[in-house]
């Protein structure tokens, strides 16, 4: 999965990448389900390892263009955790508190604890995503913040958390192809959002914001993952799998219990 990780420092150009690619994965669909039930397996245990060392702390950040999965991805690589230990966080247009204070205030109270994993639906990028393509602050400001975000992520992976952030990469006929499938099917209507089609205009200006936020803000201690979107299937299978490998490669363990337990029998 080393191929989609951004270096610190790489030029983005979103176009030299393919939304559409599956080269990592062998098989069809079918079989790529059956991958990706094992790797749910994989995950709920992990995650219950992480709950029950209570050391580490995970965040995980999903961000992309509307309709590009994030809801999906929370619905089916999450599927099966246990909820005790497993939170999501949603950032949607800040309430008048929210905006009376710094943008990363209302970020900072969502943050995990030890033994906890949350995952952002949306985050703090918005503020220079959203916040850039729409001038709701001058570029003075949100310019400063590619920095600030840097460190304030250096201060929570220094504190023990482990951070994997994922832009969903999809095209815009692709999300042409959502759209008009929300709107046709009658269970979907109620995530069309007419918003939408104005946010689409704007697409040549999102794909700028996400190419330096891509290339200023994926670092050594919080990377950023460019997962090809466009097939559901395989963006779930990308990130179940980092999600994974990293989880392992923190050799958690179980906690010993605090006294001998052996020879004790439960009359
Ligand atoms: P979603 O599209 O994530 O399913 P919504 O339709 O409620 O959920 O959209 C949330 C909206 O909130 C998005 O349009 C997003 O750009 C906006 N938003 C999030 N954070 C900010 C922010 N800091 N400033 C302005 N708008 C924001």
């Amino acid at each position: 999965m080393n191929k989609y990780q951004v270096k610190p420092g790489q030029e983005i150009i979103l176009s030299d990448w393919d939304p559409g690619d599956r080269s990592a994965f062998v098989g069809d669909k079918d079989v790529a389900e059956e991958r990706l039930g094992a790797l749910n397996r994989e995950l709920e245990e992990l995650q219950e390892l992480l709950y029950a060392e209570s050391k580490h702390k995970v965040l995980i950040v999903l961000q992309g263009m509307d309709t590009s999965g994030k809801d999906g991805v929370i619905r089916h690589v999450f599927e099966g955790v246990n909820p005790q230990g497993v939170r999501v966080a949603s950032f949607k247009v800040p309430s008048p508190d929210e905006l009376a204070h710094d943008y990363l205030w209302r970020v900072h109270k969502q943050v995990p604890g030890k033994g906890e994993m949350v995952i952002f639906n949306r985050s703090h990028y918005e503020d220079v995503l959203v916040v850039r393509v729409h001038e709701l602050v001058p570029e003075p400001v949100w310019k400063k913040r590619f920095d600030q975000i840097n460190d304030f992520e250096r201060i929570l992976s220094r504190e023990g958390t482990t951070i994997l952030k994922f832009f969903l990469h999809i095209d815009l006929d692709e999300q042409k192809a959502r759209l008009q499938a929300r709107l046709d099917d009658p269970s979907k209507q109620w995530k069309f959002n007419p918003g939408d089609i104005n946010e689409r205009k704007l697409w040549p200006e999102y794909t700028k914001a996400y190419e330096d936020v891509l290339n200023k803000t994926s670092t050594t201690w919080a990377p950023w993952y460019i997962v090809p979107a466009n097939r559901k299937w395989y963006r779930n299978l990308v990130i179940a799998t980092v999600l994974v490998e990293t989880l392992k490669g923190l050799q958690m363990s179980y906690p010993l219990p605090k006294e001998d337990l052996s020879g004790l029998v439960i009359e």
